[in-house]
């Protein structure tokens, strides 16, 4: 399967595994992620964020419910969001959640951005489990017609050393566990240059009630929401 479809495998995976209420997509773009996860039964809040408002509602649609939703009620209740803005910037809408997904975003944050990711991520939404993937540049070699970035919008690509001494010191400072992982496999024999996209899996290491979480970080709210659909 394509690399992408790997990718939202993956968390998939992870969401029968762990089960979360809650899940958040950053960077969600056209919100192919989100459509898949609504299918997973143990998920009741679902919401994506990106600061591309036009990428969001190219395909929003498909979030909302079918007749045979409403038809066929549910046991669980499902919420769909979606929010136009930065994941330089914290939001209350942004708290509580069990599952933040960051698929393919951070190499698209400007030196700026990238030095708040962590603060927003780790320190304030404070999720038990953060997924992030990132492009390993070990790989390009094997890529055809790949000179600097994959992508023309990258403003980085990271080896396994960079991207392995940025997440242990986000680790570090918040408190969480993180596993290295990836998905696309290199071919026999070039082993040596590891996976076309590194994940990494970060645990929140300590116990944190919603509530406490949330009581001591009032903030004023600055994305905008610009879809809700209610199963
Ligand atoms: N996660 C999706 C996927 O895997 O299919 C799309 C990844 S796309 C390569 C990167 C996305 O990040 C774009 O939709 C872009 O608009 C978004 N993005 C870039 N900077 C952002 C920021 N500061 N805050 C939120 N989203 C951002």
């Amino acid at each position: 399967p394509p690399l992408y479809k790997q990718r939202y495998q993956f968390i998939k995976d992870l969401v029968e595994k762990y089960k979360p209420k809650k899940v958040a997509d950053l960077g969600c773009a056209d919100c192919s992620l989100l459509w898949m996860l609504k299918f997973c039964s143990c998920i009741e809040v679902l919401a994506g964020l990106d600061i591309c408002a036009s990428v969001m509602k190219e395909k929003m649609h498909r979030l909302s419910p079918l007749p045979g939703d409403y038809l066929q009620p549910a046991e669980r209740s499902l919420t769909v969001t979606l929010h136009h803005g930065s994941v330089a910037h914290k939001d209350p809408c942004m708290l509580g959640f069990d599952l933040v997904t960051c698929i393919e975003l951070i190499e698209h944050l400007e030196e700026s951005e990238l030095k708040k990711f962590p603060e927003v991520v780790f320190g304030f939404m404070a999720p038990s489990i953060v997924v992030i993937s990132t492009p390993n540049s070990e790989f390009n070699p094997l890529l055809p017609g790949v000179t600097l970035f994959r992508h023309a919008d990258h403003k980085f690509e990271w080896n396994r050393v960079q991207f392995r001494s940025w997440a242990l010191e986000a680790a570090r400072c918040y408190g969480y566990s993180v596993e290295f992982t990836g998905v696309g496999h290199p071919p026999t024999g070039m082993e040596n240059v590891g996976f076309c996209t590194q994940i990494g899996v970060f645990v929140r290491k300590y116990h944190q009630t919603r509530e406490s979480a949330q009581s001591e970080k009032p903030t004023e709210a600055v994305h905008r929401m610009v879809f809700k659909a209610v199963y």
